[in-house]
C-alpha cells in the first residue's frame, strides 16, 4: 500500500477543534487523514484537524514517501536486469533532487 492523504474542509458550526493537532499553534483549516504502512506492514493512520502550514507539510511527507516508492520500484526492476533508463529519467523529472540512480 502506498501512503495516502485526504484533506477536506469541515463545518465550523458543528466541529470546533481549537487548534491544529499536529503543531498545536494555529487554528485548523482542514480535516485530514494520513495513512502509511509501518515497518511491520501495518497501516498507521493519523487523522484530525490541521492548519494550512501543516497541510503543506503533510503533502511534502506524501511526496517523500512517493519518491521513495518510485526509487524502490526502480531498484527492484534494475535488480531484475530491466532497463530502467526511462523510468529513472521520469523519476528525476518528477522528483528533482532525488536522482540517485537505483542500484541493482
Ligand atoms: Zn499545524
Amino acid at each position: 500500500m502506498m501512503d495516502s492523504l485526504f484533506l477536506a474542509g469541515f463545518d465550523p458550526l458543528h466541529e470546533t477543534p481549537e487548534s491544529c493537532v499536529l503543531c498545536s499553534l494555529r487554528p485548523p483549516v482542514f480535516a485530514f487523514d494520513y495513512r502509511a504502512l509501518d515497518k511491520n506492514q501495518r497501516t498507521r493512520e493519523t487523522k484530525g484537524f490541521c492548519c494550512a502550514l501543516c497541510a503543506v507539510a503533510l503533502v511534502r511527507k506524501l511526496q517523500r514517501a512517493e519518491a521513495q516508492e518510485w526509487a524502490s520500484e526502480e531498484a527492484a526492476l534494475a535488480a531484475d536486469n530491466v532497463d530502467v533508463t526511462e523510468l529513472h529519467r521520469h523519476r528525476v523529472t518528477v522528483f528533482p533532487g532525488r536522482h540517485r540512480k537505483a542500484e541493482g
